[in-house]
């Protein structure tokens, strides 16, 4: 495997068709994340189908807007001019270039005089200038195109917002329905608003904590302790803290994720530039190298494939850049992990076993998994060797997709370890060219096919079993 960073790439009108959806496979995605901010329910559906429908197994990852607040339809080429006064109203108008319609309901109430209005992750920025029974008065700081639908932060207000909306709810039953295999939840602040998705949604759906508010960030790990994963949200961290903040906090966040064993996502604005230019820049660049070297499982493209011009040339840079760092980071990280009490036993299992294979040179770590969690703390502990993971469950299969370094494949039932055993070495030597004598560690939980009951850890020389 040359590449161990995964990479999410977000669907959008570049990739709406079988053929680009395809392609982008072929390029390098192992995660469609759709963003349901955006779309319709058949929109998505057409996704999930036209990923569905290629040779290679790609998860999906449903994004939930959750209590977003934003922008409505706008006449057209409209241009918002700095120095100008603009009217607010959260009744349902076209905007333009004298109103702008923001769908809060609080919205009179909650804002006040002073207080900043960041549109599109900020690339406008409106401050209130005068506030009146059912109206609001702002200047535009900074102007631009306003477009349809965009996000509306208010950084210096504080807001009355649900956890989850009706809008939600229908979308996570929706999702529920395409069995897709993440959930990521956005505005997440505490572990209360991650118990409200895991309530609606089956258990064997991996849900992702959209990390993209202050509050979040004080909560992060008991956000965490009920998370299989996080998303280092960076377009809306960069408008709710001040922005030079950002590059510590998404530290923080993997941090804690690796500390925990959790799966790590860094997002947004990876290779912006590349959304209409054939190159990267080299910040860009070096930030996705740096986001893997801090410990991301994954890198996230948003516009840049869904909005962009070169979806799979984005995609090809992408894993360009992985390769390069991943064929470097040759240490493993037996860092200490800070295990939830029912999970210090496979985490312990894992540590040993990738301690293992590091002292003994061997060329893979094999994990026999039903759940995926096995994989998942193998994983987080970087090691040397490959890790190739067999699983009888077609969705564990798809969700090992966003684990650095896993790949996974699909194995018969077995009564017995011993006929496990068999089947991954003859599949080692047969589909991956391994060799007689090749050192391989398994790590498996006996009896088969019980989940999360890993306790077992054997050495052997490929060929000798
Ligand atoms: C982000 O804010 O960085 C993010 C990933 O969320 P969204 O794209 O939904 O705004």
């Amino acid at each position: 495997m040359d590449r161990k960073t995964k990479i999410i790439a977000t669907v959008g009108p570049s990739l709406a068709s079988k053929e680009k959806i395809h392609s982008a496979i072929n390029s390098g995605v192992n995660v469609f994340r759709i963003n349901f901010s955006h779309g319709t329910l058949d929109e998505h559906k057409q996704f999930i189908d036209w990923a569905r429908s290629s040779k290679n197994q790609v998860a999906i990852m449903q994004d939930i807007q959750g209590p977003k607040i934003r922008t409505g339809q706008v006449n057209k080429n409209t241009i918002l001019q700095k120095s100008q006064e603009i009217n607010l109203t959260n009744k349902e108008v076209e905007s333009s270039d004298e109103i702008i319609f923001i769908n809060y309901k609080n919205l009179y109430k909650d804002i006040s005089v002073n207080d900043r209005v960041f549109i599109d992750d900020g690339q406008i920025i409106l401050k209130i200038t005068e506030k009146q029974k059912n109206k609001l008065k702002a200047l535009i700081l900074i102007g631009g195109e306003l477009r349809d639908n965009q996000g509306v932060a208010f950084p210096d207000s504080k807001l009355s917002v649900p956890a989850i909306t009706e809008q939600d709810i229908e979308h996570l039953k929706f999702g529920t329905e395409q069995d897709v295999d993440f959930v990521a939840v956005s505005f997440v602040r505490n572990s209360d608003d991650i118990q409200a998705v895991r309530d609606i949604i089956p258990k064997d759906i991996k849900i992702i904590a959209k990390i993209e508010l202050k509050t979040a960030l004080e909560n992060i790990d008991e956000i965490l302790n009920v998370s299989d994963g996080v998303m280092v949200a960076r377009g809306d961290l960069g408008v709710q803290l001040p922005i030079e903040k950002v590059p510590f906090v998404q530290k923080q966040i993997l941090d804690a994720a690796n500390r925990k064993g959790k799966i790590s996502i860094t997002a947004t604005e990876m290779l912006q530039s590349m959304k209409s230019s054939y190159r990267p820049t080299r910040a860009e660049v070096t930030d996705i190298t740096n986001a893997i070297l801090e410990g991301s499982d994954a890198v996230m493209l948003s516009a840049e494939t869904s909005i962009g011009d070169n979806p799979n040339r984005v995609i090809e840079v992408m894993s360009n850049i992985c390769k390069e760092v991943d064929s470097r980071n040759d240490t493993s990280s037996l860092l200490s992990k800070e295990d939830s009490k029912e999970d210090s036993f496979t985490t312990t299992l894992a540590r040993a076993a990738v301690q293992i294979a590091d002292d003994i040179d061997a060329r893979a770590i094999v994990a026999f998994t039903e759940t995926g969690k096995t994989p998942l703390l193998i994983s987080n502990f970087r090691p040397k060797a490959e890790i190739i993971t067999f699983s009888t469950k077609d969705k564990t299969l798809k969700q090992l997709n966003l684990l650095w370094g896993v790949e996974q494949f699909p194995i018969e039932k077995k009564e017995t370890f011993s006929e496990m055993l068999k089947s991954a070495n003859d599949f080692l030597v047969k589909e991956k060219k391994y060799n007689k004598g090749d050192k391989v560690i398994v790590v498996a939980g006996t009896p088969p096919n019980v989940e999360a009951a890993t306790n077992l850890i054997r050495v052997h020389n490929l060929g000798d079993v």
